[in-house]
């Protein structure tokens, strides 16, 4: 698959992250015996649909060694809704000078990727086990990330209350969406400068082996969200922006 990250990203994983990136699907597909972890079990499907789609989300970050390297200072990124570990992870994985915190409310799901983060002795990862609507309110992290990550949790403006609370001004929050429609777009629009964002692109693409259509949506905090954001437990969902 050299050859095919080399086109599309212009990037490839070091023989070191190949390796994690093989362990990390075996270890997904032990775990799924026991857990609904995935529907994706194939091979190639895992490899285009959970680690290249990853990947492709958070690509701006991955040419940014050099930068960081120079700040010295480790871009904080948290995983919220992360599942089995994705996309945060591969982020963790290829990421140069990351710390990531993977989020889920199911605690079934944490206790695997625990065991997965010790297995691949990523000492950048860890996990943390609540709803992103408390973890939001929680002064420890409240605007605390550099980056927020959030794929297959909810509609672009319920993840879009979950993510900014999150993060520090001037960072980013990745949605990683599917279809996308006129419709969302119009809801995320008014949604977003409540929440003290700006919507910076709405990226499309297509993956490389299926040719499915997938969108990022990069939103950029620019001033702090107010204090009622994120709202109780379930109202997001149930009453989204
Ligand atoms: N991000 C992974 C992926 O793309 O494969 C998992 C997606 S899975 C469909 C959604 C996950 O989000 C579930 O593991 C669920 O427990 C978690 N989740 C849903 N709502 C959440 C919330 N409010 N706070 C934290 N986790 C949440």
């Amino acid at each position: 698959m050299l050859d095919i990250w080399q086109d599309t990203l212009n990037w490839q994983p070091s023989t070191t992250e190949q390796a994690l990136f093989q362990q990390l699907y075996e270890l997904i597909l032990a775990g799924n015996q026991k857990l609904n972890l995935t529907r994706i079990t194939e091979a190639y499907e895992f490899w285009e649909k959970h680690l290249w789609d990853s990947v492709r989300g958070f690509k701006v970050l991955l040419n940014k060694k050099a930068e960081d390297a120079l700040a010295s200072s480790a871009l904080k990124i948290i995983d919220i809704g992360t599942g089995a570990g994705i996309p945060g992870i591969p982020a963790a994985v290829t990421i140069a000078n990351s710390t990531v915190d993977l989020l889920d409310s199911t605690q079934k799901k944490i206790t695997f990727i625990d065991q997965v983060l010790t297995e691949l002795k990523l000492d950048n990862a860890k996990t943390i086990v609540g709803r992103a609507e408390e973890i939001g309110q929680l002064r420890s992290h409240r605007q605390q990330y550099n980056i927020a990550l959030i794929r297959a949790v909810s509609s672009a403006t319920v993840c879009a209350e979950y993510a900014l609370p999150l993060i520090k001004k001037g960072g980013l929050a990745i949605i990683y969406r599917g279809t996308w429609r006129d419709e969302e777009n119009t809801a995320l629009a008014n949604a977003v400068p409540e929440l003290g964002g700006e919507i910076e692109c709405i990226d499309q693409f297509a993956t490389p082996l299926t040719h499915s259509i997938r969108h990022c949506l990069h939103i950029r905090k620019i001033a702090s969200t107010p204090a009622q954001y994120p709202r109780a437990v379930g109202v997001p969902t149930q009453r989204p922006l």
